[in-house]
């Protein structure tokens, strides 16, 4: 596939991240007008409400748009779905009969507050990065070994949709409660190893009942699109409460996603199958189809007052070991239905060098060998005012799928109220 060309001319460079070929949906507010439905194109954003006011788009289901969120959308399915996008792409393509109506039906994306994309009903995250994993047996026990478990499930934990905010939203280092291993008592207070975790986090459009188990076929048609996911991380009070039951506090303070959900349709021209396996997988975990995406990833982090941004790595979502398809079978066949909103995270994804790992536990190894930013400055940890942002790019021949940054600045923490 080469670049589709629109008549908005910024659409039309390789380096855009949002040509015709992408077309991502998005939550936007110009002024004091109220957040709707908009689609990026070039520098620009498509406004669907109005557009679907003015009767240029309409899917015959009554009004989709002129609310914040794309869920509406996601509950009509994969037949909708594909209509839209055909709709959209023949609005906006070079050409196009419609260009003299829709021209006035696009605001700069400059000037524009997005918001999230979609409400979430539903968050879990998943621990499919191989890299990621061995690392961290590697820094927690001691060797590279993975659970025993690892090779044949992709194993998970329920996280909090409550917890979940659009790039740009402020991160505040969280309070909690921490033991040093050495210490004879547990203390309260301010995360000491404040770390991020590189993630893509998958849409789930379509439910599925409880006690309803899916193919990975079925799973796959039922993904909306994708997004670049932060999983902020407490790595002092993670480790302190992680043992038996797994993450909670140490994950429950934030977990940032980029503002455009970029569709599985645009992404079709990246498809990519998962590594080799180890150990045959069990049969209702088999693809059909190749389940992951060639998606250039990037680390950068900027810290407060300084104009020097270092770029602390760069991997890829196809290093991933379990699809999202994957994932969304195994959550659902133990019996777990799933509804529209459902966000999927893959787990941290890391290449095999240090300049490709997803955490800062990893690039730091939990605070052993310091690294150092372009600015000079040391670092284990996130420190107060530090940002961080995430970058996804998919390159085809003449045109880039981009995902729009995953930023994060953090904040100090809250005074500790319970103690004077
Ligand atoms: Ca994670």
């Amino acid at each position: 596939m080469t670049l589709q060309k629109s008549w908005v001319a910024s659409a039309n460079s390789a380096e855009s991240p949002f040509p015709l070929n992408n077309l991502p949906y998005g939550v936007f507010s110009v002024g004091e007008e109220d957040p709707r439905c908009g689609v990026a194109i070039g520098d620009m954003i498509f406004d669907m409400a109005q557009a679907e006011a003015a009767g240029l788009v309409d899917m015959d289901v009554g009004a989709l748009f002129d609310v914040p969120f794309w869920n509406e959308v996601m509950e009509e399915g994969p037949a909708l779905w594909a209509a839209l996008r055909a709709r959209i792409t023949a609005i906006l393509a070079e050409g196009s009969p419609d260009q003299a109506a829709a021209q006035s039906l696009l605001y700069p994306q400059a000037g524009a507050e997005l918001y999230m994309p979609f409400l979430v009903s539903e968050y879990t995250d998943f621990y499919a990065g191989r890299q990621h994993a061995e690392n961290m047996g590697a820094i927690l026990r001691g060797g590279p070994e993975l659970p025993a478990n690892w090779l044949h499930i992709p194993i998970g934990y329920n996280g909090r949709a409550s917890s979940v905010v659009v790039s740009g939203t402020p991160i505040r280092r969280p309070l909690g409660q921490m033991k040093a291993p050495d210490a004879a008592m547990p203390s309260f207070g301010p995360c000491k190893r404040l770390d991020i975790e590189l993630e893509m986090g998958a849409i789930v459009g379509t439910g599925c009942d409880i006690g309803a188990p899916i193919s990975t076929t079925k799973a796959d048609e039922m993904i909306f699109g994708y997004v670049l996911l932060n999983d902020w991380s407490a790595r002092d009070i993670q480790g302190w409460e992680y043992q038996p039951l797994g993450p909670f506090q140490g994950k429950a303070f934030g977990t940032s996603v980029s503002p455009w959900i970029v569709t599985k349709e645009a992404l079709e021209p990246f498809r990519t199958s998962v590594p080799p396996r180890d150990k045959e997988l069990l049969p209702y975990l088999a693809e059909t189809k190749p389940g992951l995406y060639d998606i250039e990833l990037e680390v950068l982090m900027q810290p407060e007052g300084s104009d020097t941004v270092t770029e602390l790595t760069k991997t890829n979502y196809s290093r991933m070991y379990y699809s999202a398809a994957q994932q969304l079978t195994h959550h659902a066949v133990g019996g777990c239905g799933m509804t529209p909103g459902d966000l999927l995270g893959s787990g941290t994804i890391s290449g095999p060098t240090k300049t490709e790992y997803g955490s800062l536990m990893e690039m730091g190894w939990a605070g052993k060998e310091p690294f150092t930013l372009n600015s000079g400055e040391q670092r284990s940890w996130l420190e107060d005012g530090d940002t961080m942002t995430l970058r996804g790019n998919a390159r085809g021949d003449g045109f880039t799928i981009g995902f729009g940054d995953c930023v994060g600045k953090i904040l100090p923490a809250l005074d500790d109220p319970f103690t004077s």
